[in-house]
C-alpha cells in the first residue's frame, strides 16, 4: 500500500504536466496560439476552430449545464433546447446552431428600435421581443459592461428564461472589489462620463467594470447566483471567472462540478 501511494504521488504531477491540451469545442489536440499575451482570457486560440480561452470557457459551462462533458463537436443534438446569446463569437456558435435552437443575435438600435425585425438575428437585451419562458439558457459573454441599463437587461433575461433556466455570464469582473466601478453614469438618454471614455474593439463603450455587487443585483433581479474562479490547463484555459445564475430558488452545480473532476 505504501509503495502504491508513493508511486501515485510521484506519477501524478508528471501526468498532469505532460497532458496534451485539447480543445473542448472542436476536439483539436496539441498547441494553442498565444496571440494576445497581455490578456490571457482573450488568448490561447485554437488553431482549428479559432475559439479563444474565454469562448472555450463559455462552451465548457454550457456543457456542464446540459450534462455534456465531451468536446462540443460530439454533443448530441436536441432542437428542443433553446439557447439565446447576444454577440456570440469564436468557434462554438456554429456547433450550437447545428445542435440546438440557438439565437445568436446582434444589437443594432437602428433595427431593434423599429418593429418587425427578425428576432432570431437581432435583439436588444434591455427590451426583448420573446415570450416569457422561451429559453433554457442565456449566454452573455462580455456584453453586459456595454449595456446602458444593466438592471433592465437582467430582469429581461430572467423573464425570457424558463423556470430553472440558466444564465451564463462573463464580464470584466473583480471579485475582490465590493463595488462596481462606473465609468459612465446613465441618466435618461444621456451618458455622463465619470472617466476617460474607454472602448472595447475600438467602438463598444464600456460603461462599467463589475465588482461583487453584480451578484447582489442578480439576486435583486430574481436569480440564484454564484461565481467561480478557475483554470483548466487541459483545455488551455488560464485563470478566469464565470458567473452562473439560475431562475430558481437554488443553484444546482452538480453538472458543472463534473467539469473539474479527474485530471487537470
Ligand atoms: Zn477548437
Amino acid at each position: 500500500m505504501a509503495i502504491r501511494k508513493f508511486i501515485k504521488s510521484v506519477l501524478r504531477p508528471m501526468v498532469s504536466e505532460n497532458v496534451v491540451p485539447s480543445c473542448n469545442v472542436c476536439g483539436h489536440m496539441g498547441g494553442f496560439i498565444d496571440n494576445d499575451p497581455v490578456r490571457p482570457r482573450e488568448s490561447f486560440q485554437c488553431p482549428s476552430c479559432r475559439s479563444n480561452s474565454r469562448q472555450r470557457t463559455m462552451a465548457l459551462f454550457v456543457g456542464g449545464v446540459l450534462g455534456a462533458w465531451q468536446p462540443m463537436v460530439s454533443w448530441q443534438a436536441d432542437k428542443n433546447v433553446r439557447i439565446f446569446e447576444s454577440s456570440g463569437f469564436g468557434g462554438y456558435p456554429r456547433y450550437l446552431a447545428e445542435k440546438f435552437t440557438y439565437y445568436n443575435t446582434k444589437f443594432d438600435p437602428d433595427v431593434t428600435s423599429k418593429g418587425g425585425y427578425d428576432n432570431t438575428k437581432y435583439a436588444d437585451v434591455q427590451h426583448m421581443s420573446y415570450e416569457d419562458g422561451t429559453f433554457d439558457m442565456v449566454l452573455s459573454s462580455d456584453v453586459l459592461e456595454h449595456v446602458r441599463d444593466y438592471m433592465k437587461a437582467l430582469h429581461e433575461t430572467r423573464r425570457v428564461l424558463k423556470d430553472g433556466g440558466v444564465l451564463l455570464l462573463q464580464v470584466p469582473y473583480d471579485h475582490n472589489r465590493p463595488e462596481t466601478f462606473f465609468r459612465v453614469e446613465v441618466e435618461g438618454d444621456k451618458d455622463i462620463f465619470l472617466s476617460e471614455p474607454y472602448y472595447h474593439a475600438e467602438h463598444y463603450l464600456v460603461y462599467r467594470d463589475y465588482g461583487r455587487d453584480l451578484l447582489t443585483w442578480l439576486k435583486d433581479a430574481g436569480f440564484s447566483a454564484g461565481y467561480i474562479n478557475f483554470e483548466l490547463p487541459r483545455h488551455k484555459i488560464p485563470r478566469q471567472d464565470m458567473i452562473i445564475a439560475a431562475k430558481s430558488d437554488y443553484l444546482d452545480l452538480s453538472g458543472i462540478s463534473r467539469l473539474f473532476e479527474g485530471r487537470r
